[in-house]
């Protein structure tokens, strides 16, 4: 019986510390999106980074379209990192201008599959996510980043739309920085849940690391380009993971997804990443699903 005490206010004591060590603060930004499972999507990958144990996630919605934006002034300080899933109207310039300096000055910014459609007018917010889709983007927006001989290098003279995909399907995420800390002990080439494959997205494409790329074939109606899938992107003294993955609710249920968030996330907080690799992990030829 004493045993049994003891072990037991030994596992309590375990969740206290667990508990204590969830140090990062993270806002996820939602309210409008043209991806109706936004209301969804939002505590699902709250659920996601909640389960390392490393974050405390908290939820906040802007206006519905149309709506007052001038209400919306978060907080943003008090936060280690901000996640978009936010695709929808200008925020207040206030707004715009509290979002600037809290990255400048060393806030971390995830921005998940459609909140780089957001914002074309926005210079810093383009800036922040390197590159982005739609919204009228187009050559004055900036270049392509294309795969060439190994290198990623700025496209300027191909003309066309900023932002693009073709049908939905699973595919090959390859990983191109495999000593960054977000992918680094990742499978060099993982199979990833239906998804959309963003394509020809363009930006100011400034100090763009791409971690990772999806050939984007033209038999799913492709480019014949890889494209940029997994990034980061400084700005001032904050960090930006940018994933292009995440159209619906199966795409953030796999665990390449999800790895790739919680990776992501701590790093925009402390530009380190503690997690392990997870014995669920896709391969290169079969998916893994996670189900919260
Ligand atoms: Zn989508």
């Amino acid at each position: 019986m004493f045993v049994k005490t003891k072990l037991a206010l030994a596992a309590l004591s375990l969740t206290i510390s667990f508990a204590a060590n969830a140090e990062h603060r993270v806002l996820i930004v939602e309210g409008q999106n043209n991806h109706k499972i936004w209301p969804e999507s939002s505590p699902l990958m709250k659920g996601w980074l909640e389960q390392t144990g490393l974050f405390t996630v908290d939820i906040v919605r802007t206006p519905p379209a149309g709506g007052d934006m001038s209400v919306f002034k978060p907080d943003f300080t008090a936060y280690d990192v901000v996640l978009s899933n936010y695709n929808g109207e200008p925020w207040s310039a206030a707004t715009e201008k509290a979002f600037e300096e809290f990255v400048a000055g060393g806030g971390g910014v995830v921005s998940v599959h459609a909140a780089n459609n957001s914002f074309p007018a926005w210079k810093a917010y383009n800036e922040m996510i390197g590159i982005g889709g739609w919204g009228d983007r187009m050559e004055s927006a900036g270049p392509y980043l294309r795969l060439r001989e190994g290198k990623w290098v700025q496209d300027k003279t191909t003309p066309g739309r900023g932002g693009a995909h073709g049908t939905r399907h699973g595919f090959q995420v390859e990983i191109r920085e495999p000593a960054h800390p977000i992918v680094e002990g990742l499978p060099a080439v993982w199979m990833h849940t239906e998804d959309e494959l963003y394509d020809r997205l363009r930006g100011p494409a400034m100090n763009v690391t791409v971690l990772a790329s999806a050939y984007s074939a033209p038999e799913t109606r492709g480019t014949g380009e890889h494209e940029p899938v997994l990034m980061v992107i400084p700005y001032g003294k904050g960090r930006v993971f940018h994933t292009t993955l995440g159209h619906q609710m199966i795409s953030q249920k796999c665990v390449g997804f999800i790895t790739t968030l919680q990776r992501g996330t701590e790093w925009a907080a402390t530009g380190k990443v503690t997690q392990k690799v997870p014995a669920d992990f896709p391969s290169k030829d079969s998916v893994s699903v996670r189900e919260p």
